[in-house]
């Protein structure tokens, strides 16, 4: 299987505050920013070469960030690895035991198809399978 890491999900409990430590001091730059209103987020994606940073910023008390925050505190929710054909690999999973929280690709952002591996079956790690729209794309555009 040929994956890439597409980004890290950091919960965040003070945007600005987390604004400023990865742009004012570390100079990195906010190249986009996603409302994601089924899930009571805000995301804020800060480009790390061929990686992001997305700062998830919890909009509704609801919100799985909130309660992510509440539990644990701040810090990493998830990453996410970009595979070419979901379809397969979660297939491939599923045979090899692996726990899923989404059996099957569904809708992401972007148009882009996406599925959760259980962190019971990932060491501790909730991660994030997602294949772009165009696959035949090497690199992503956002
Ligand atoms: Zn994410």
């Amino acid at each position: 299987m040929k994956a890439v890491l597409d980004h890290i999900g950091i919960a965040v409990d003070d945007l600005a505050a987390a604004l400023a430590f990865y742009t004012d001091a570390l100079g990195l730059e906010v190249d986009a920013t996603e409302e994601v209103p089924s899930q009571g987020v805000r995301a804020h994606f800060v480009r790390v070469g061929s990686a992001s940073l997305e700062l998830l910023e919890a909009t509704t008390e609801e919100s799985p960030i909130r309660r992510f925050v509440s539990r644990r505190g701040a810090g990493i929710h998830h990453i996410t690895l970009r595979v070419d054909d979901l379809a397969a690999t979660l297939a491939r999973l599923k045979a090899q035991g692996v726990r899923l929280v989404d059996e099957a690709p569904r809708e992401g952002a972007e148009g882009a198809l996406v599925a959760f591996v259980h962190p019971a079956s990932a060491h501790g790690v909730l991660v994030e399978l997602k294949q772009e729209r165009s696959a035949s794309r090497g690199h992503h555009a956002r």
